[in-house]
């Protein structure tokens, strides 16, 4: 498994495109973004992202996604690439899915 992080973000305001009450993906200075579309992991990384209690999700509009434990969401899109709404910017899949596995642990120890 060796997906790259997804550079979602725009090259004029740095901000990630966010969809609007209208449907439509924009960033803050008002460029037009396409909606992309999250695809199925490998079952390597299915099993991966399951490890982690990140649990696959098709919604209504047909995109699919895995949501996880904490609420965080990872994105697998087709180009290769991945993303996450919550994931520290330097972080790869594997060592994010490792971070949550480690702040999972550590919410669950008894005081
Ligand atoms: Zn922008």
């Amino acid at each position: 498994m060796s997906r790259t992080r997804s550079a979602s973000e725009c090259a004029t305001c740095k901000q990630t495109p966010r969809e609007d009450e209208s449907g439509r993906f924009t960033c803050a200075c008002g460029t037009p973004w396409v909606r992309r579309w999250g695809i199925r992991g490998t079952p390597e990384e299915e099993a991966l992202l399951k490890l982690s209690g990140f649990i696959f999700t098709l919604d209504i509009q047909g995109d699919t996604y895995y949501v996880g434990p904490l609420g965080h969401i990872v994105y697998l899109y087709s180009g290769g690439d991945w993303d996450s709404d919550k994931a520290p910017r330097e972080q790869s899949l594997e060592e994010y899915l490792t971070w949550i596995k480690e702040k999972l642990a550590a919410l669950s120890q008894p005081y």
